[in-house]
Protein backbone atom coordinates (compact mmCIF):
# COMPACT_ATOMS: atom_id res chain seq x y z
CA UNK A 1 0.00 0.00 0.00
CA UNK A 2 1.72 3.41 -0.67
CA UNK A 3 0.59 6.32 2.14
CA UNK A 4 0.92 9.85 1.52
CA UNK A 5 2.43 11.55 4.98
CA UNK A 6 1.01 15.32 5.13
CA UNK A 7 2.78 16.74 8.72
CA UNK A 8 5.99 15.17 9.55
CA UNK A 9 6.17 16.39 12.77
CA UNK A 10 5.77 14.24 16.08
CA UNK A 11 2.89 11.95 14.89
CA UNK A 12 3.99 11.61 10.89
CA UNK A 13 6.66 10.52 12.35
CA UNK A 14 5.60 7.98 14.85
CA UNK A 15 3.22 7.00 11.74
CA UNK A 16 5.90 6.16 9.38
CA UNK A 17 7.44 3.76 12.16
CA UNK A 18 4.46 2.06 12.52
CA UNK A 19 4.14 1.26 9.02
CA UNK A 20 8.20 0.64 8.58
CA UNK A 21 7.48 -1.97 11.17
CA UNK A 22 4.51 -3.62 9.68
CA UNK A 23 6.27 -3.84 6.53
CA UNK A 24 3.76 -5.53 3.88
CA UNK A 25 5.42 -4.22 1.26
CA UNK A 26 4.13 -0.74 2.30
CA UNK A 27 5.68 2.26 1.35
CA UNK A 28 5.65 6.18 1.88
CA UNK A 29 5.63 7.79 -1.69
CA UNK A 30 5.48 11.56 0.17
CA UNK A 31 6.41 13.31 3.45
CA UNK A 32 5.15 16.78 3.67
CA UNK A 33 6.76 19.10 6.43
CA UNK A 34 6.61 22.99 6.30
CA UNK A 35 10.29 22.99 4.13
CA UNK A 36 8.53 21.18 1.15
CA UNK A 37 5.22 22.34 1.34
CA UNK A 38 5.52 23.25 -2.78
CA UNK A 39 5.29 19.22 -2.91
CA UNK A 40 1.80 18.96 -1.73
CA UNK A 41 -0.03 19.03 -4.61
CA UNK A 42 -3.06 17.21 -6.25
CA UNK A 43 -0.16 15.06 -8.87
CA UNK A 44 2.01 13.99 -6.23
CA UNK A 45 -1.03 12.94 -3.67
CA UNK A 46 -2.37 10.67 -6.63
CA UNK A 47 0.53 9.08 -6.28
CA UNK A 48 -0.61 7.68 -2.80
CA UNK A 49 -3.39 4.53 -2.21
CA UNK A 50 -4.19 6.77 0.94
CA UNK A 51 -2.82 10.19 2.89
CA UNK A 52 -2.82 10.76 6.57
CA UNK A 53 -3.16 14.23 7.82
CA UNK A 54 -1.33 15.30 11.10
CA UNK A 55 -0.52 18.89 10.67
CA UNK A 56 -1.81 22.06 12.69
CA UNK A 57 -5.37 23.64 13.02
CA UNK A 58 -5.13 26.52 10.21
CA UNK A 59 -3.75 24.11 7.72
CA UNK A 60 -5.90 20.65 8.00
CA UNK A 61 -9.25 21.88 5.71
CA UNK A 62 -6.93 22.91 2.61
CA UNK A 63 -5.03 19.77 3.22
CA UNK A 64 -8.35 17.61 3.13
CA UNK A 65 -9.65 19.36 0.37
CA UNK A 66 -6.90 19.11 -1.58
CA UNK A 67 -6.80 15.18 -1.88
CA UNK A 68 -10.65 15.21 -2.24
CA UNK A 69 -9.18 17.52 -6.15
CA UNK A 70 -6.42 14.11 -5.88
CA UNK A 71 -9.33 11.48 -5.42
CA UNK A 72 -7.18 9.66 -2.79
CA UNK A 73 -9.09 9.07 0.98
CA UNK A 74 -7.33 11.12 4.20
CA UNK A 75 -7.18 9.72 7.48
CA UNK A 76 -6.91 13.18 9.54
CA UNK A 77 -5.40 13.36 13.22
CA UNK A 78 -5.33 16.90 13.42
CA UNK A 79 -7.37 18.22 15.87
CA UNK A 80 -9.83 22.20 16.19
CA UNK A 81 -11.07 22.26 12.73
CA UNK A 82 -14.32 20.71 14.15
CA UNK A 83 -16.26 23.65 13.74
CA UNK A 84 -16.28 23.66 10.01
CA UNK A 85 -17.44 19.95 9.61
CA UNK A 86 -20.58 20.40 7.69
CA UNK A 87 -18.85 22.26 5.19
CA UNK A 88 -16.33 19.50 4.90
CA UNK A 89 -18.93 16.80 4.69
CA UNK A 90 -20.52 18.81 1.97
CA UNK A 91 -17.35 18.85 -0.02
CA UNK A 92 -16.51 15.63 0.23
CA UNK A 93 -20.19 14.72 -1.16
CA UNK A 94 -19.33 17.34 -3.74
CA UNK A 95 -16.39 15.46 -4.87
CA UNK A 96 -17.08 11.76 -3.72
CA UNK A 97 -14.36 12.00 -1.37
CA UNK A 98 -13.29 9.60 1.59
CA UNK A 99 -12.47 11.35 4.95
CA UNK A 100 -11.87 9.61 8.42
CA UNK A 101 -11.10 11.61 11.23
CA UNK A 102 -10.71 11.33 15.06
CA UNK A 103 -9.89 12.75 17.45
CA UNK A 104 -8.21 10.62 19.24
CA UNK A 105 -6.83 7.27 17.34
CA UNK A 106 -5.98 5.44 20.25
CA UNK A 107 -8.15 2.29 20.78
CA UNK A 108 -7.88 3.02 24.42
CA UNK A 109 -9.26 6.34 24.71
CA UNK A 110 -11.84 4.59 22.55
CA UNK A 111 -12.53 2.38 25.22
CA UNK A 112 -12.06 5.30 27.71
CA UNK A 113 -15.34 7.44 25.17
CA UNK A 114 -16.93 4.17 25.87
CA UNK A 115 -16.28 3.81 29.67
CA UNK A 116 -17.62 7.67 30.42
CA UNK A 117 -20.78 6.95 27.84
CA UNK A 118 -21.97 4.26 30.06
CA UNK A 119 -20.93 6.08 33.33
CA UNK A 120 -22.76 9.21 32.60
CA UNK A 121 -25.65 7.10 32.05
CA UNK A 122 -25.25 5.99 35.40
CA UNK A 123 -24.59 9.31 37.06
CA UNK A 124 -27.28 11.01 35.29
CA UNK A 125 -29.42 10.03 38.19
CA UNK A 126 -27.36 10.76 40.93
CA UNK A 127 -27.51 14.51 40.92
CA UNK A 128 -25.38 15.06 44.26
CA UNK A 129 -22.32 13.89 41.98
CA UNK A 130 -20.61 17.33 39.87
CA UNK A 131 -18.34 16.15 37.01
CA UNK A 132 -15.63 17.77 35.69
CA UNK A 133 -12.51 16.96 32.81
CA UNK A 134 -8.69 17.58 33.08
CA UNK A 135 -6.34 17.31 30.60
CA UNK A 136 -2.71 17.40 30.60
CA UNK A 137 -0.40 17.81 27.23
CA UNK A 138 2.49 18.78 25.71
CA UNK A 139 3.86 22.74 25.91
CA UNK A 140 3.58 22.50 21.76
CA UNK A 141 0.02 22.21 21.68
CA UNK A 142 -1.34 24.41 19.54
CA UNK A 143 -4.97 23.95 20.67
CA UNK A 144 -6.97 24.08 24.62
CA UNK A 145 -8.72 21.90 24.94
CA UNK A 146 -7.77 18.97 23.33
CA UNK A 147 -10.02 17.42 20.93
CA UNK A 148 -9.97 14.29 23.02
CA UNK A 149 -11.43 16.12 26.11
CA UNK A 150 -14.09 18.15 23.96
CA UNK A 151 -15.37 14.54 22.19
CA UNK A 152 -15.17 13.26 25.94
CA UNK A 153 -17.41 16.24 27.39
CA UNK A 154 -20.14 15.37 24.07
CA UNK A 155 -20.16 11.90 25.44
CA UNK A 156 -21.32 13.07 28.88
CA UNK A 157 -23.15 15.60 27.68
CA UNK A 158 -25.07 13.12 25.14
CA UNK A 159 -26.06 10.88 28.47
CA UNK A 160 -26.53 13.87 31.46
CA UNK A 161 -29.21 15.98 31.54
CA UNK A 162 -27.68 18.61 33.57
CA UNK A 163 -24.71 19.34 31.71
CA UNK A 164 -25.37 21.59 28.68
CA UNK A 165 -22.49 22.62 27.34
CA UNK A 166 -18.59 22.57 28.13
CA UNK A 167 -16.66 25.51 29.42
CA UNK A 168 -12.83 25.88 29.61
CA UNK A 169 -11.64 26.58 33.20
CA UNK A 170 -10.74 30.53 33.92
CA UNK A 171 -9.59 31.31 36.82
CA UNK A 172 -10.40 34.93 35.89
CA UNK A 173 -14.49 34.10 34.50
CA UNK A 174 -16.31 33.07 38.12
CA UNK A 175 -19.55 33.11 36.06
CA UNK A 176 -18.62 30.25 33.49
CA UNK A 177 -18.58 28.00 36.45
CA UNK A 178 -22.28 27.10 36.62
CA UNK A 179 -24.32 23.95 37.81
CA UNK A 180 -25.00 23.58 33.95
CA UNK A 181 -21.72 23.56 32.62
CA UNK A 182 -18.90 20.91 32.37
CA UNK A 183 -15.37 22.71 33.38
CA UNK A 184 -12.50 21.62 31.41
CA UNK A 185 -8.92 22.10 33.08
CA UNK A 186 -6.09 22.22 30.47
CA UNK A 187 -2.38 21.91 31.44
CA UNK A 188 0.61 22.26 29.50
CA UNK A 189 3.76 20.42 30.37
CA UNK A 190 7.07 19.22 29.28
CA UNK A 191 7.24 16.09 26.89
CA UNK A 192 4.21 14.92 28.47
CA UNK A 193 1.90 12.75 25.73
CA UNK A 194 -1.61 13.06 26.52
CA UNK A 195 -3.65 12.58 29.71
CA UNK A 196 -7.18 12.54 30.43
CA UNK A 197 -9.18 12.65 33.54
CA UNK A 198 -12.73 12.62 34.08
CA UNK A 199 -14.05 12.88 38.00
CA UNK A 200 -17.40 12.55 39.15
CA UNK A 201 -17.15 14.27 43.11
CA UNK A 202 -19.62 14.51 45.88
CA UNK A 203 -19.41 15.22 49.04
CA UNK A 204 -18.73 12.10 50.19
CA UNK A 205 -16.93 10.03 47.69
CA UNK A 206 -14.96 10.80 44.40
CA UNK A 207 -14.98 8.15 41.21
CA UNK A 208 -12.25 8.79 38.63
CA UNK A 209 -11.85 7.22 35.13
CA UNK A 210 -8.04 8.19 33.67
CA UNK A 211 -6.57 7.36 30.68
CA UNK A 212 -2.84 8.02 30.32
CA UNK A 213 -0.81 7.16 26.80
CA UNK A 214 2.21 6.03 27.43
CA UNK A 215 3.70 7.02 24.02
CA UNK A 216 2.23 8.45 20.20
CA UNK A 217 2.59 4.65 19.15
CA UNK A 218 -1.09 4.18 20.34
CA UNK A 219 -2.18 7.26 18.26
CA UNK A 220 -0.16 5.90 15.52
CA UNK A 221 -1.28 2.67 15.14
CA UNK A 222 -4.82 3.46 15.24
CA UNK A 223 -4.06 6.02 12.36
CA UNK A 224 -2.31 3.29 10.27
CA UNK A 225 -5.29 0.93 10.71
CA UNK A 226 -8.27 3.49 9.91
CA UNK A 227 -5.97 4.44 6.62
CA UNK A 228 -5.38 0.78 5.57
CA UNK A 229 -9.50 0.50 5.77
CA UNK A 230 -10.21 3.76 4.00
CA UNK A 231 -8.72 2.56 0.61
CA UNK A 232 -11.08 2.23 -1.91
CA UNK A 233 -14.22 4.05 0.37
CA UNK A 234 -15.96 6.94 0.31
CA UNK A 235 -17.69 9.07 2.47
CA UNK A 236 -16.93 10.40 6.08
CA UNK A 237 -16.13 7.62 9.06
CA UNK A 238 -15.08 7.71 12.23
CA UNK A 239 -13.57 5.40 15.18
CA UNK A 240 -17.14 4.14 15.91
CA UNK A 241 -16.97 2.98 11.98
CA UNK A 242 -13.70 0.99 12.81
CA UNK A 243 -14.31 -0.42 15.85
CA UNK A 244 -17.02 -2.76 17.30
CA UNK A 245 -17.94 -1.20 20.47
P1 LIG B 1 3.89 18.71 15.27
O1 LIG B 1 5.00 17.87 15.82
O2 LIG B 1 3.92 20.19 15.45
O3 LIG B 1 3.83 18.38 13.69
C1 LIG B 1 3.04 19.11 12.77
C2 LIG B 1 3.63 18.87 11.38
O4 LIG B 1 2.82 19.53 10.39
C3 LIG B 1 5.05 19.37 11.18
O5 LIG B 1 5.75 18.45 10.37
C4 LIG B 1 4.84 20.66 10.40
O6 LIG B 1 5.98 20.97 9.65
C5 LIG B 1 3.68 20.24 9.52
N1 LIG B 1 2.93 21.33 8.93
C6 LIG B 1 2.67 22.57 9.42
N2 LIG B 1 1.90 23.26 8.56
C7 LIG B 1 1.66 22.44 7.52
C8 LIG B 1 0.91 22.57 6.30
N3 LIG B 1 0.29 23.71 5.99
N4 LIG B 1 0.83 21.50 5.47
C9 LIG B 1 1.50 20.36 5.76
N5 LIG B 1 2.24 20.18 6.87
C10 LIG B 1 2.31 21.21 7.74
O7 LIG B 1 2.47 18.21 15.80
P2 LIG B 1 1.99 16.71 16.18
O8 LIG B 1 2.24 16.43 17.61
O9 LIG B 1 2.50 15.77 15.13
O10 LIG B 1 0.39 16.90 16.07
C11 LIG B 1 -0.22 17.27 14.85
C12 LIG B 1 -1.73 17.39 15.05
O11 LIG B 1 -2.26 16.10 15.41
C13 LIG B 1 -2.18 18.34 16.17
O12 LIG B 1 -3.39 18.97 15.77
C14 LIG B 1 -2.47 17.41 17.34
O13 LIG B 1 -3.43 17.94 18.24
C15 LIG B 1 -3.02 16.22 16.60
N6 LIG B 1 -2.95 14.92 17.29
C16 LIG B 1 -3.98 14.08 17.10
C17 LIG B 1 -3.94 12.80 17.62
C18 LIG B 1 -5.09 11.86 17.29
O14 LIG B 1 -5.05 10.69 17.72
N7 LIG B 1 -6.08 12.31 16.51
C19 LIG B 1 -2.86 12.40 18.40
C20 LIG B 1 -1.80 13.28 18.59
C21 LIG B 1 -1.85 14.54 18.01
P3 LIG B 1 7.36 21.42 10.36
O15 LIG B 1 7.89 20.22 11.09
O16 LIG B 1 8.25 21.80 9.24
O17 LIG B 1 6.97 22.55 11.27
Amino acid sequence: MKFALIGYGKMGKAIEQVIVDQSKGDEIVLRIGEDNLHELTAANLRKADVAIEFTRPDAAIDNIFLCFEAGIPVVVGTTAWLERLDEVKKECADQKGGLFYAPNFSIGVNIFFEINRKLAAIMNSQPQYDVAIEEIHHIEKLDAPSGTAIRTAEVIMDHMNRKSKWVLANPFDSAADSAKSLLITAKREPHVPGTHVVTYSSSVDEIQVIHQAKTRRGFAEGAVMAARWMVGRKGVYEMKDLLSF
